[in-house]
């Protein structure tokens, strides 16, 4: 499906240059992140310690993978990349491990998704730095072990509450990212369109941010699709009206929501009544996987205030309520 306002990464948001921060003095808001961050660089570079291991926390596109590149610059080290379904076999997790350099970061996407398998051997892998492979299958089989240097793992989730403690309690330092608000996302739009030069209005920028949904990648894909229009409609500069209707064809209302949330908000207020609703219900009704509704399209719900979640399910707000019958009188509804 393909989606405008996910946050989920796609093709076009690797377009080249790339506005991707490169340190974490460039790294837009998320204050106590940074902070915290700071402070630990600092003293393993004092030190000349390996960093702890890290697992960020938090809806996609909020900056994880950002900040694992970022902390490789800050130690001047080495990383490389993975995700957690990709990894599947014990060998290739050794592959990924004993090249790495002291200090160097292994960066694991996804990692509440990792085969118990592979949890396993990463324990010590995490703990002791070494790493047992069993090689050879049947009777001949032996384990070997593997020692590797201080390299530092950071791992990112949308999940937290899916990693089992003991994994947890394995990273140092846990921090999560939260949805940013629109002050943030309107400096991250004007930063990244000073490195795209794209003409831009502070009240462009801002028009953009408000409908954002919290979140620098579907800012970064708003700028260029407005961008787009502003080229073909208007006068290849973006302003506050140019930006309100290329959004408005977008199919993105004022608050930044989409077809399928206000899919997700008329079923519960029209079909259920404003809920409770179990998720299981809104996820037929809507045809999108549970878990990417509660990943992906709910957190953002919830920060605004247009949803809830009770122990029945989940419920409308008044101001979701309210939302949902300004919007329909836009002609906005699907
Ligand atoms: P995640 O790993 O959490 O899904 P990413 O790190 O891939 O998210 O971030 C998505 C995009 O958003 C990045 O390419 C980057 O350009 C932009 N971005 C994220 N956080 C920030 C930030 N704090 N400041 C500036 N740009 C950001």
């Amino acid at each position: 499906q393909t989606r405008f306002v996910s946050p989920v990464n796609r093709d076009e948001d690797t377009e080249e240059p790339s506005v991707r921060p490169g340190y974490l003095q460039d790294f837009v808001g998320q204050e106590a992140v940074k902070d915290a961050l700071m402070v630990a660089i600092t003293s393993a570079i004092k030190r000349k310690k390996p960093l702890d291991h890290i697992l960020f926390s938090g809806p996609p596109g909020l900056g994880k993978t950002t900040l694992a590149h970022i902390i490789a610059q800050e130690m001047s080290a080495g990383i490389e990349t993975t995700s957690g379904p990709v990894l599947d076999r014990p060998g290739d997790l050794a592959a990924l491990l004993t090249p790495l350099k002291d200090h160097d970061i292994l960066f694991i996407d996804e990692i509440h998704r990792l085969s118990p398998v592979i949890e396993e051997i990463l324990y010590p892998a995490m703990e002791d730095y070494t790493i047992d492979l069993l090689i050879g299958e049947g009777p001949s089989a032996r384990t070997i072990q593997l020692p590797l240097e201080r390299y530092t793992l950071v791992g990112a989730t949308t999940r937290l509450g899916l990693l089992g403690s003991p994994f947890r309690d394995r990273f140092g330092i846990i921090l999560r990212l939260d949805l940013y608000d629109p002050a943030d996302l309107q400096i991250i739009i004007t930063r990244s369109a000073g490195i795209l030069a794209i003409p831009i209005t502070h009240e462009g920028a801002e028009e953009i941010a408000m409908r954002s949904r919290g979140t620098p990648r579907i800012a970064n894909r708003l700028l260029r699709r407005v961008y787009d229009y502003a080229i073909v409609r208007g006068s290849g500069s973006i302003d506050k009206e140019i930006a309100n209707s290329a959004l408005f064809a977008l199919g993105v209302d004022k608050k930044g929501l989409d077809v399928l949330d206000r899919r997700i908000l008329e079923v519960i207020a029209h079909d259920f009544g404003g809920g409770p609703v179990g998720l299981k219900t809104i996820s037929i009704s809507v045809g999108e996987e549970p878990r990417t509704i509660e990943d992906v399209y709910e957190p953002y719900l919830i920060r605004i205030g247009f949803l809830k979640r009770t122990p029945q399910g989940r419920i409308i707000t008044p101001s979701g309520s309210e939302h949902m019958s300004s919007v329909i009188t836009q002609n906005f509804s699907s």
